[in-house]
């Protein structure tokens, strides 16, 4: 008999069914659908970066098992790009990890740290891993709701003391995914006090650094005096270089915590392909336009979008970073309601906002991961809309 594990019969229910459902029912009626769910880029990655993975992967010596906690000259690479790029000084042979994409070092995160019945401060609305990687564990999830009041921050003051003292994890997630919130140096320098002073550990999401605009440049987590007495942070090639596919990331930080997830690690995976790493090292080291590049595109998306979504009554705050536009619906409609109506009306993938967690009621999150032109093309689809 196939009897599923309590850890996935308690995942909550996936609530992108009915939208998925609804929008395979669209295509395979040939409607023209605009997919504006999914935080996937839809540009290539840059050329030179395949290059020297087609490079790497005829060398037979990047055939074998590489080792588990990195290639030495991918994690010099990402240390190299740390302090190039914020200043931030990390010894690379013990402060820095290779992952397969950071949602796998998020998702192990908790199995070195979180015992069952243990506590791990989340936010919410957030990227998913967080909340479930914990239940993985065997641990809890005591929910920090980020609000437009407080510019999407969790209000560490309102977390009561004894639940702050419980918990052994605090997550935080800047530039943010769903919200497209940044933080700056105060709130940092908040989550770290907050973590001596109730022996926290700190993971940082930092995935959306490098997507920012108008000349805006994100900050390392790891910038902040103490930052590494008490955290890492976890980054990834996926968005800055168009590598989703690819699985590279990189978390760095305190040694500690950085030797237990690579000793879970060590016990599960055999460690990115080392190809795959060269390929990360010539992106990292490389020419750096296309971030540039990357950066012009999704700014240009971004403007076109609040400019339509404006001129229709919708009000989104304009975001600095990130490739999310995280819209406030009318008050009429739950945020499924509205992206169902999007999809059937208009044939318009959104995300509602409460798929991210409660707290994200009454938004959608719209990414800007088709052309300008189809963004134009959804609004013009939208205003037909009467809502
Ligand atoms: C896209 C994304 C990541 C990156 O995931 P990879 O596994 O590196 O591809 C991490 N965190 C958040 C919040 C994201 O949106």
């Amino acid at each position: 008999m196939i009897e599923r594990a309590d850890r996935l019969k308690r995942l909550p229910p996936y609530l992108f069914q009915e939208i998925d459902r609804l929008k395979a029912g669209l295509m395979a009626k040939g409607v023209d659908v605009i997919n504006l769910g999914v935080g996937d880029p839809d540009l290539p990655t840059p050329k030179h970066i395949i290059e020297e993975l087609n490079r790497a992967a005829h060398d037979p010596a990047n055939h074998q098992y590489p080792s588990y906690s990195g290639m030495n000259e991918f994690k010099g690479s990402v240390a190299r790009w740390y302090r190039r790029r914020f200043g931030v000084d990390l010894d690379e042979r013990g402060e820095v990890l290779t992952l397969i994409g950071s949602k796998e070092g998020i998702a192990h995160l908790p199995l070195a740290f979180i015992n069952p019945g243990d506590l791990a401060l989340v936010p919410s609305p957030a990227y998913p891993v967080y909340q479930i990687s914990t239940m993985f564990a065997g641990g809890e999830s005591y929910l920090m709701p980020l609000s437009r009041e407080n510019r999407f921050l969790p209000d560490l003051d309102a977390i009561p003391a004894d639940v702050a003292r419980r918990a052994k994890l605090i997550f935080i997630n800047y530039p943010n995914n769903p919200t497209g919130a940044t933080a700056e140096r105060d709130f940092y320098l908040k989550v770290i006090d907050f973590a001596k002073e109730y022996g926290l550990m700190v993971c940082h999401d930092a995935a959306y650094t490098e997507m920012a605009f108008d000349g805006y440049r994100p900050m390392s987590f790891l910038e902040l005096p103490g930052a590494k007495d008490v955290g890492i942070e976890f980054h990834s090639l996926s968005k800055t270089y168009n590598m989703t596919g690819w699985r590279l990331g990189s978390a760095a930080g305190n040694a500690g915590m950085i030797n237990a997830l690579g000793q879970i690690k060590s016990n599960i995976d055999s460690g990115a392909f080392n190809a795959v790493q060269f390929a990360g090292i010539a992106a990292l080291e490389g020419d750096q336009s296309c971030v540039a590049e990357m950066q012009r595109i999704y700014q240009d998306r971004r403007d076109a979008l609040l400019n339509g979504l404006r001129k229709i009554g919708l009000h989104a705050a304009t975001p600095k970073a990130t490739f999310y536009v995280w819209c406030p619906i009318p008050a009429k409609y739950k945020s499924q309601e509205f992206t169902t109506l999007l999809l059937r009306e208009a044939g318009i993938v959104t995300t509602p906002g409460s798929g991210f967690g409660e707290p994200g009621e009454g938004y959608v999150r719209l990414a800007l991961t088709v052309s300008r032109e189809r963004i134009e093309e959804a609004v013009d689809r939208m205003a037909k809309i009467a809502f």
